[in-house]
């Protein structure tokens, strides 16, 4: 058994993305296999087997174990049953190339998986997704997997009705993740033709190209021009395939949302439901080959492409914008982001794929079922994963945690609350009374730390700052700030001094700002920032413990966010209210936070029209 050491994983993954493994071994059958396995355990390595790749992101941080890849070679058809060899058990090996199986049995005239032509990957992979394409899915087929216990060390042998398969999921990706090491997959086919209905778009081609002749040939050849139509082959642009689930909605609601998009197209699935493709969102949203400007990577369809991206992390910033009046609703309200954050849920390590508006606004729910796309965080790995919000449960595959949330009303509230005043909002007014020239007069004004630091960070650049009765701060800044002054230690304990770049452009053609040196924040904070700043003529390079800003401005007019954070819209408004030009903001976050600022600035002269909402025009 040969093992590799410190092996590089980019040629083991489709999307050419990837750290290194400590050890990599590739085995060819059983025996192997075990005693790959055995040597990960007397070193008490995690282990992870693999097959081609196609269905996995390795992280820069590589994977400090042993990859197991799976190159176990097997065929053979067994004729079952009395009905003339119609029936066959096909027995694959789980390192066969998984559409040259297909293209096996199709030349043997077999039927039952034509359709699943050209799914990059092996045999043995297929059931861990429960692949599925154009109509058909493994399960259809499957009759058992073989594998490798790793709990018991045995080979066992699992009926599909044991398999947990259903939707892109299987109990191999789940609650047994990692146990089971698949060695071989038993299919059921049957000779013959297959048998209409065929999935849409197969069934507009062979219509289109006045095929009607269906046999397991002219489906395979049918499925294969769909595909390679419009998607790219991953030898050529690396990518990972289809990573947003197709949402499934009710019926009505599909015959609803039809009015208005006559063309929406649809795929039954039972019991009253049908499924939307994602694909068609995708493009009908205007993010077909969507480019991010940071990270390079592509929507091409529902594929995220690596265009030039040679490393992880930087993925993990995109939003990508999805409009109502375009998607019919089927997804989101305007406006709405996919939001590709890390930990983005409490207590989550998953790199999670949402669509924040969906979570955050139950109607979304009840209108259509939204789908989101959990990447889960798994030893070094990440594997796309989809997942629903079919109830209120949203499962966190990566810690088999659930989170629930159950609200039971119909009770009468009484009592008495003191409310306390927000500190997020106060620490935007605190900067946004830089751009008042007379006295600014707080009531109720929260006296938190964050707003504490804030204050000590406008005395040190020469605020008077005066407290009165009930929590009343008055504020009168001098003509000119003292910025050579600004007090480092207070300012390094709030990341809201990255508000002050918006008033502080006012005045100040260049300065520079510390912030809490070393902090991960830095970087990936700042960029949405600078993104919409720079539409201001404000550059912002972020070193390692300073902001340093450079102001040429300028009005951009009508600008769209990158990110409708709270944050980086009070920063944008900030910096609209310095220009005497209009401003319309796009994507604006309608928080609390914005509209007390709004209300600020109103008071003092601005003109804002739009919020609570997310367009706004300042003038
Ligand atoms: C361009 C493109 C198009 C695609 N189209 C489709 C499509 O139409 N439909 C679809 O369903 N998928 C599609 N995929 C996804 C992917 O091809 C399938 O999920 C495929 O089955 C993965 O096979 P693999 O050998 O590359 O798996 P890998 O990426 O190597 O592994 C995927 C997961 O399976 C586990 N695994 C792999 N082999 C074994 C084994 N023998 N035993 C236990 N666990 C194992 C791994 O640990 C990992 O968790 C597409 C991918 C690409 C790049």
């Amino acid at each position: 058994m040969e093992i590799l050491e410190n092996a590089s994983l980019e040629d083991y993954s489709t999307m050419r993305l990837g750290g290194r493994a400590a050890y990599l071994t590739k085995v060819a059958d059983r025996e192997r296999l075990k005693e790959a396995t055995t040597w990960a355990k007397q070193r008490q390595l995690p282990v992870i087997m693999i097959g081609s790749g196609s269905n996995t992101i390795w992280k820069d941080s590589g994977f400090n174990g042993l990859v197991i890849c799976n190159r176990i070679l097997y065929y053979q058809e067994e004729p079952i049953g009395g009905d003339a060899n119609k029936t066959v058990l096909v027995k694959v090996g789980a390192g066969e190339n998984w559409d040259k199986v297909v293209e096996r049995t199709v030349s043997r005239g077999l039927s039952g998986i034509e359709s699943l032509s050209l799914i990059p990957g092996t045999a043995g992979a297929t059931p861990v997704q429960n692949v599925g394409a154009y109509g058909q899915e493994i399960r259809d087929t499957l009759v058992s997997v073989e594998a490798y216990d790793n709990e018991s060390g045995e080979i066992v042998i699992i009926n599909k009705e044991d398999c947990g398969l259903s939707y892109r999921t299987s109990r191999f990706k789940t609650v047994d993740r990692g146990r089971f090491y698949i060695t071989m997959i038993t299919l059921q086919l049957r000779r013959g033709d297959p048998v209409q209905p065929f999935y849409p778009a197969v069934q507009n081609y062979l219509a289109d190209h006045g095929i009607v002749n269906f046999t397991p040939q002219t489906i395979r050849d049918a499925v294969i021009a769909i595909r390679q139509a419009k998607l790219p082959d991953p030898v050529l642009v690396p990518n990972c395939g289809s990573f947003f689930a197709n949402p499934i909605i009710e019926e009505t609601e599909y015959t609803r949302l039809q009015v208005a998009h006559p063309n929406l197209p649809n795929w039954p699935v039972g019991n009253g439901r049908v499924k939307i493709p994602a694909a068609w969102l995708i493009e009908e949203v205007g993010l077909k080959d969507f480019h991010d400007r940071e990270m390079g990577v592509a929507t091409w369809a529902n594929q995220p492409l690596n265009r030039n991206q040679s490393c992880f992390p930087s993925r993990t910033n995109v939003g990508l914008r999805l409009q109502e009046h375009k998607s019919g609703g089927i997804w989101t309200n305007p406006p709405a982001f996919w939001k590709i954050s890390r930990s983005y849920l409490p207590g989550s390590s998953a790199l999670t794929v949402m669509l924040a508006e969906e979570l955050r606004s139950p109607p979304c729910r009840h209108r259509a079922r939204a789908q989101v796309a959990v990447v889960a965080d798994y030893d070094g790995l990440f594997e796309a994963n989809h997942n629903s919000l079919t109830s209120n449960t949203l499962d966190l595959q990566s810690t088999n945690r659930e989170v629930n949330l159950r609200i039971e009303g119909g009770r009468r509230l009484h009592g008495e609350v003191t409310l306390k005043a927000s500190k997020n909002a106060a620490v935007a007014l605190l900067c946004a009374s830089l751009l008042n020239y007379g006295v600014t007069k707080f009531l109720n004004f929260p006296r938190i730390e964050e707003a504490i630091r804030m204050i000590e960070v406008l005395e040190s650049i020469g605020v008077k700052v005066t407290w009165r009765e009930n929590n009343t701060v008055e504020l009168r800044r001098p003509k000119k700030l003292r910025l050579e002054n600004l007090d480092e230690e207070a300012a390094r304990k709030t990341r809201s001094v990255l508000m002050l770049i918006g008033p502080l452009m006012q005045d100040h053609g260049e300065f520079d700002i510390p912030y809490a040196g070393g902090c991960e924040l830095g970087e990936r904070t700042v960029k949405p920032h600078q993104y919409a700043l720079e539409e201001f003529g404000v550059s912002i390079t972020a070193t390692n413990n300073r902001y340093i800003v450079k102001v040429d401005k300028k009005a951009p007019g009508e600008m769209t966010l990158y990110e409708s954070g709270n944050t980086v819209t009070n920063n944008t408004i900030l910096a609209a209210a310095c220009t005497t030009e209009e401003t319309f903001i796009q994507a604006a976050s309608c928080d609390y936070m914005v509209q007390d600022l709004c209300y600020f600035l109103q008071k003092i002269g601005v003109e804002i029209e739009g919020f609570p909402s997310a367009g706004l025009h300042l003038s």
